[in-house]
């Protein structure tokens, strides 16, 4: 019976194939705006983690279908261009967008924020610790020198991952709308193999952002969005 109301429907295009998720629908901006039918990062995968747990579970990891592709696709494209090397994401936003505090955006599921990709003393590749005394790995605070106790920031690591998050938002027709990253530390990532190109394609903010970006580097992705109304359901 399920099976002959499943192909009836499917006749209909009532509903969208099996294993193919719907699209999200986002509204007006990151500043203002909101989303429908969301989805929420992986908390994990081979090379990469949520920055926490309990703060996935409590719904602030949901992005836009498309950017949930994207940062997917970089992930993976990481594991071999620098095998090896972990990575750690931040807060994005909430299942149905808007007001997302303490963040002055994030309200329409095309921002991320990536916690910086560190090295130990020994030199080895680490997931930076986000602990909940810590503001979940937002109160940390790396010195002039891109330190903070045994880490280092690894800015090389760093510029190869924004510029397989823009390749891999352009096959979707998408790309890096913004990236904010502490200014001080732009000569160092620009030093890089890939900075040269980092900093002739991407739009980094140039102002001062309301808060130090030293532990994080937030991307919003150009996610083509309805102008905001009511919802709709
Ligand atoms: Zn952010």
């Amino acid at each position: 019976m399920i099976v002959r109301v499943l192909a009836a429907a499917f006749a209909l295009g009532a509903i969208p194939s099996l294993g193919e998720a719907a699209e999200s629908r986002c509204f007006g901006t990151v500043a203002q705006g909101r989303i429908e039918d969301s989805v929420r990062l992986p908390t994990s995968g081979p090379n990469f983690s949520a920055y926490s747990r309990i703060a996935a579970a409590a719904g602030r990891t949901h992005v836009h279908s498309t950017v949930a592709r994207i940062v997917e696709t970089s992930y993976r494209s990481m594991e071999t261009t620098l095998p090896g090397t972990v990575f750690v994401y931040g807060e994005t936003g909430l299942a149905e967008g808007g007001r997302f505090k303490p963040h002055h955006t994030h309200q329409n599921g095309s921002s991320v924020d990536f916690f910086v990709p560190v090295r130990d003393a020994q030199g080895r590749s680490v997931a930076l610790p986000t602990p909940v005394t810590k503001h979940f790995g937002y109160d940390t605070e790396f010195d002039k020198n891109a330190r903070f106790e045994g880490y280092r920031i690894d800015f090389e690591a760093m510029a190869e991952h924004l510029y397989q998050l823009d390749a891999a938002a352009k096959a979707e027709g998408s790309g890096l709308a913004l990236v904010i990253f502490d200014r001080d530390y732009l000569p160092r990532l620009f030093a890089t193999p890939r900075g040269p190109w980092l900093r002739d394609h991407l739009n980094f903010m140039r102002g001062k952002p309301w808060v130090r970006h030293d532990e994080h580097y937030h991307v919003d992705f150009a996610i083509r969005c309805d102008t905001n109304r009511p919802k709709s359901r």
